[in-house]
């Protein structure tokens, strides 16, 4: 064990068995025999050797799934992060000037040719771009959001608690399903900073509703001398309608539209590194550099090499499906999922054999992460019923021991079936899909 673990991992893993073994006595618990203590300080010591970051397969069906990692990078990307770990790198160099350089313009020309802005800077995800955008503009003033838009995304992003640690006060403004042009000129007063919109990444208001545009927004704010920034969540470069799927702004759109500042994700639709991206009017971006929380909220050398070399795929947006994962994910169609999922049919069925029913099903998946709340694609599915419907409980042991598989297979519950929906399975990892379903068994509880 020492060979393997460590002379420390396995004298702590002894004290702690022998520790357990003692309360279990004063308990009345007898004492385990020696071999069996020898493996439980074992099991214990290869337990703690486990890394809690382990691959899964996403069965959800929702492609930029928050709790599974969100985007998953090209190879491409990949390959410099490795290269930016392993070797001294210009991070904060100008190689011509032989001298120090700004780490924002690594990506920062890329950016500005991509989507028409003036100026960019990168900080750790979207949350902090708010954040940041808010405080530098905004501190001790007010900001005006329609009532539409004070959204929750997860993770405790909430624009009024936002708003509150970057010390700006929120007006809100209009209501929850009508906001006019009128109820923010009426807002308006001499502590105003700035209008901020949010794209409300994951509901919609339907019914009786109006909102007012962009487009007289920005107008509406320019007259009154104030900047518009928008919070678009899920930022794409490129219009997703050209590859079959629905409309989402991109930042090009906000920034035509009059919109002085936007803010996007990195790891959503871009498909990219997580990452904050602040695009927009050249004075007010370096003002936002000049914040020291700047310094606070900055990017690490990995985010910046991937998103740089993500970002250069977009210079060719024709080429963006087969070489960018996410949307190569997105725009995989259902004959294509259909076949995979017969495929994988035999061996899903024999892991089941006895327990449950499997089926092929169209269903639809969702993009998730805040991009197109209400809107899907055509996916496939395998979908497990259990026998014997008297027994409840069993959908859920079927779902347990699926995710005690040795790389975890995290399907979707819906009604009373468990769907494996094939749109994120690349492929390249059917075989192991294959082999890891060969050993379920039904857990007992
Ligand atoms: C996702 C999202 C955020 C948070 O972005 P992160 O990159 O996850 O920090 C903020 N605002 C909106 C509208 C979003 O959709």
């Amino acid at each position: 064990m020492i060979a393997v673990h460590g002379r420390k991992a396995v004298t702590d893993s002894i004290r702690a068995e022998l520790e357990a073994a003692r309360r279990g006595i004063v308990s009345g618990i007898a004492p385990p025999e020696t071999a069996e203590l020898v493996a439980r300080i074992e099991r214990r010591l290869v337990e703690e050797a486990r890394s809690r970051l382990v691959p899964v397969f996403n069965l959800t069906g929702t492609v930029l799934h928050s709790n599974l990692g969100r985007a998953l990078l090209p190879e491409v990307a990949v390959e410099a992060i490795r290269s930016a770990a392993t070797q001294a790198c210009t991070l904060e160099y100008d190689v011509d000037a032989g001298a120090r350089g700004d780490r924002d313009l690594l990506v920062e020309p890329l950016l500005t040719r991509l989507t028409g802005a003036e100026a960019a800077t990168i900080v750790n995800n979207n949350a902090a771009a708010v954040l940041l955008v808010l405080n530098t503009l905004a501190a001790r003033r007010e900001v005006l959001v329609s009532r539409g838009e004070l959204v929750e995304i997860g993770g405790a992003f909430r624009i009024p608690d936002v708003m509150r640690s970057a010390q700006a006060r929120l007006v809100e403004v209009g209501t929850t399903n009508k906001t006019h042009k009128a109820d923010f000129e009426n807002a308006i007063g001499p502590k105003t900073a700035l209008v901020l919109k949010v794209h409300t990444s994951n509901y919609a208001i339907v019914g009786f509703t109006s909102s007012v545009s962009r487009v007289d927004l920005a107008a509406m704010a320019r007259n009154r001398g104030l900047p518009v920034v928008e919070d678009l969540g899920s930022g794409t470069l490129v219009d997703l309608t050209g590859f079959g799927l629905p409309k989402e702004p991109t930042p090009q759109d906000a920034l035509r539209a009059g919109v002085d500042l936007v803010t996007f994700s990195g790891d959503k639709l871009l498909g990219g590194p997580q990452a904050g991206i602040i695009v927009g009017r050249r004075d007010l971006v370096e003002r936002i550099k000049r914040n020291p929380l700047k310094r606070a909220l900055r990017v690490d050398k990995l985010t910046l090499a991937a998103l740089e070399s993500v970002l250069r795929l977009y210079l060719d947006p024709d080429r963006l499906p087969e070489r960018l994962p996410t949307l190569r994910t997105l725009t995989r169609t259902e004959p294509e999922l259909r076949a995979q999922a017969e495929r994988l049919f035999p061996a899903l069925c024999k892991a089941m054999s006895g327990v449950a029913d499997v089926t092929i099903e169209a269903c639809r998946s969702q993009i998730g992460s805040g991009a197109l709340p209400t809107e899907h694609v055509l996916s496939c599915a395998l979908v497990i019923r259990p026998r014997g419907g008297r027994d409840g409980k069993r959908l859920a042991r079927i779902e347990r021991g699926l995710r005690f598989l040795a790389v975890p297979v995290i399907g979707r519950m819906a009604g009373r079936a468990l769907f494996l929906d094939l749109r994120c399975l690349d492929p390249m990892h059917e075989a192991t899909l294959s082999a890891r379903l060969a050993e379920f068994q039904l857990p007992d509880v």
